[in-house]
């Protein structure tokens, strides 16, 4: 591996730029592929239809409209254009030597968001191009990566180009024939054209071969693991009573999901061999209370059991969660909460209490692993949200304990065509069933013309005592604008609500520190409305909440709508959903009505899968679901088939001397992949 500081023209400054976007070598170059790529779409029509998209309108300058004035530190140029399907209303920030250029003009191509409002069609801050420029530049795809303060889109561009010019690349360990089967380009080449596209074509056959070995980075260690795994004994366990007394002790009855998910759990413990299990469940179908089961379980028979979590916050309450076990049992429950954020003191006591055993249920975040942490005897190791780690974290756990059993959970239903390639080796439980007493939560689907009434509602929720959430959406190729999105939201509310209402905002770039606390403060009811990102998606439970507002809905995937509305309805409450969008297209109605009439997620998903064409490339991502750069399950389900079935005729090989070496050299790509040679 080559240092990304070795490549010319990449100084200091540069080199600690690049290290805020985790790319240290040259490999990790190559891996960061474009967030997306700007596309030079021929000029379209005014048309209500285009509204909110990006779009470029192509229209005559009427000189008399420009006009120029100042608006506190801004200094505004406006003009008209009459184009294609009417008139369109511009204003540009902060460039007064525009109104010369554009007096000189006859036409000009204006790209930008498509505005509407009762004056008309409008556009703010559009660029402009001159006809015979931008009619040249028509079918290129420019890419655009993520970028950091001080580091542009250019400079990553140019260092990407330089990267792939001077890099050693592999053969390519896909024969010929394999790449012809399953229409794939070699790797080098689709890595040079994710970086530099000549055209859509280009790019799409590139992103087929970086999806594929995504997909075969993704399934090939669960199939491997899980064949072994039904091999390895497991260390002699029983049904215990304790279990049946908590479930009786319980102030609900468990549904018939969980009921049966504990029964598949206790016979594969009780099976002689390693469990290797998932659940699959919806959100809110209680989860929770079987993993401490199974914890109760395995700690009666004399073992350390560990569960992870992927936030301390999550982990705290995990912990919380589980005292009442401890006092039902306190002899042979014993848990202690181990946290990467505790002091080194209170992390020695901890170590030492885990290495003599006198804990036998370990609570916490993937500090629970680390080479420091030495277990007395750990049998059983459950992860909650399993889709926020990472392959190696997964794995990692795996090489904790040589006869543990595996249990996964998650919160993302997929359709079970899906979930067979996803999870082979894995034994799936499926919880699609919520608890009976809950009230089926309400939703609505609304545009900026309700606002007035939503902001009453929110009033009217916080009055009654509850909690309410407020998403917006993140956007990612630009430093700052996640924080001024969320931020100008909640002081916009600030400002119009009551001044004893207590408002928080949460986004990701915050320090770890401070975002623990805003999310704490929300969980023990000292703040009535929540603001943020996606990042509060992490599995917190807080049945006070009652209110899910979810700001441009329009933004994100199903299922991620889904796993956010699954933040209230957690009690006998009833609560509510408001998805606020202002576009109108087909798709996005049809889209947005699925959620809103569906609350089971193996239904949203199944409606989601159906809704994808094939090639729906630049569709919405299910990002955060699975660990994936690019791939999306959905999307790619036809890539994600030739994957599996190349995977199974690899393992079907592995004996052989080819099937040895083709595993070997898998790890060796230039794209991330996992270290296949030690599974
Ligand atoms: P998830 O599956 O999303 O992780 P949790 O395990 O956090 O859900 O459970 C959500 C809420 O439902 C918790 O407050 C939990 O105590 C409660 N709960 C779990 N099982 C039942 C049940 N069978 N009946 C009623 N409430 C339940
Ligand atoms: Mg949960």
């Amino acid at each position: 591996m080559t240092s990304i500081r070795e490549i010319k023209g990449v100084g200091d400054k540069t080199a600690d730029n690049l290290e805020k976007l985790n790319i240290l070598t040259t490999e990790d170059m190559l891996n960061f592929f474009p967030l997306r790529y700007e596309t030079f779409e021929p000029p379209v029509s005014l048309s209500e239809e285009k509204v909110g998209e990006l779009c470029a309108i192509k229209g005559k300058i009427a000189p008399s409209s420009i006009t120029q004035h100042r608006k506190g530190r801004l200094h505004l140029t406006n003009f008209s254009v009459m184009a294609d399907g009417g008139r369109l209303k511009v204003t540009v920030f902060n460039m007064p030597y525009l109104s010369k250029v554009l007096s000189k003009k006859d036409t000009c191509i204006l790209k930008g968001v498509l505005k509407h409002d009762s004056y008309g069609f409008s556009m703010a801050q559009p660029m402009v191009y001159d006809v015979d420029d931008y009619m040249e530049t028509v079918g290129n795809l420019k890419p655009i990566y993520r970028t950091v303060k001080g580091l542009g889109n250019a400079t990553l561009h140019k260092i990407a180009c330089k990267v792939i010019d001077g890099y050693d690349f592999k053969n390519d360990y896909l024969t010929d024939d394999e790449l012809k089967r399953y229409s794939l380009i070699s790797m080098p080449e689709a890595v040079r054209n994710m970086h530099n596209p000549s055209s859509m074509d280009d790019y799409l056959k590139a992103r087929r071969r970086i999806v594929f070995q995504e997909f075969v980075d993704y399934i090939l260690p669960g199939k491997l693991e899980g064949a072994r795994k039904k091999r390895v004994f497991s260390k002699p366990m029983i049904e215990v009573a304790h279990t049946k007394r908590l479930i009786e002790s319980l102030q609900f009855e468990l549904t018939g999901a969980q009921a049966k998910t504990f029964e598949e759990i206790s016979a594969d413990m009780t099976s002689g061999y390693c469990m290797n299990r998932l659940i699959q469940g919806d959100v809110g179908s209680g989860k929770t209370i079987i993993a401490y089961l199974a914890l109760l379980m395995n700690s009666c028979n004399g073992y350390q059991g560990a569960m992870m979590a992927p936030t301390e916050v999550l982990a705290k309450q995990h912990f919380e969660g589980l005292k009442f076990i401890s006092e039902m049992f306190p002899d042979v429950f014993r848990p202690i909460l181990l946290l990467g954020s505790m002091t080194v003191k209170q992390k020695k006591e901890a170590y030492e209490l885990i290495l003599s055993g006198e804990a036998n249920v370990i609570i916490g975040t993937h500090a629970i692993f680390q080479d420091k942490v030495i277990y007395k005897e750990l049998t059983l190791i459950i992860t909650d949200e399993q889709h926020r780690f990472g392959v190696r974290q997964r794995k990692l756990l795996s090489e904790k304990g040589e006869q543990v059993h595996v249990l996964v959970m998650s919160a993302t239903p997929i359709p079970r065509t899906l979930s067979m390639i996803m999870y082979a080796g894995l034994s799936v439980s499926v919880m699609d069933e919520l608890p009976a007493m809950r009230k089926p939560i309400k939703n609505a689907l609304v545009d900026e013309k309700y606002r007035n009434k939503l902001n009453e509602f929110i009033r009217k929720e916080v009055d009654a005592s509850h909690q309410v959430y407020i998403i917006c959406p993140m956007i990612e190729d630009n430093d700052d604008s996640e924080l001024e999105n969320v931020v100008d939201h909640a002081e916009q509310l600030k400002e119009i609500m009551p001044e004893s209402y207590r408002i928080a905002y949460l986004f990701s770039k915050m320090d770890a520190d401070k975002k623990n606390k805003i999310m704490e403060d929300f969980v023990s009811g000292n703040t009535d409305i929540l603001v943020s990102t996606t990042v509060i998606e992490v599995g917190v439970n807080v049945p006070n909440a009652t209110l899910m507002v979810i700001e441009n809905a329009e933004r994100f995937g199903l299922s991620t709508l889904h796993q956010l509305r699954g933040r209230v309805g957690r009690s006998d409450l009833q609560s509510y959903c408001v998805l606020v969008t202002d576009k109108k297209d087909k798709k996005t109605t049809e889209r947005m009505n699925i959620l809103c009439k569906n609350n089971n997620g193996f239904r949203i998903a199944d409606e989601d899968m159906r809704l994808r064409g094939p090639g729906d490339i630049f569709g919405i991502r299910q990002s955060g679901d699975f660990d994936f750069m690019i791939a999306d399950i959905y999307n790619d389900k036809d890539i994600l088939i030739s994957a599996s079935e190349y995977t199974d005729r690899m393992i079907e090989n592995k004996d052989t001397e080819v099937g040895r070496k083709l595993l070997d050299s898998i790890g060796t790509m230039c794209i991330k992949a996992v270290d296949f040679k030690s599974i």
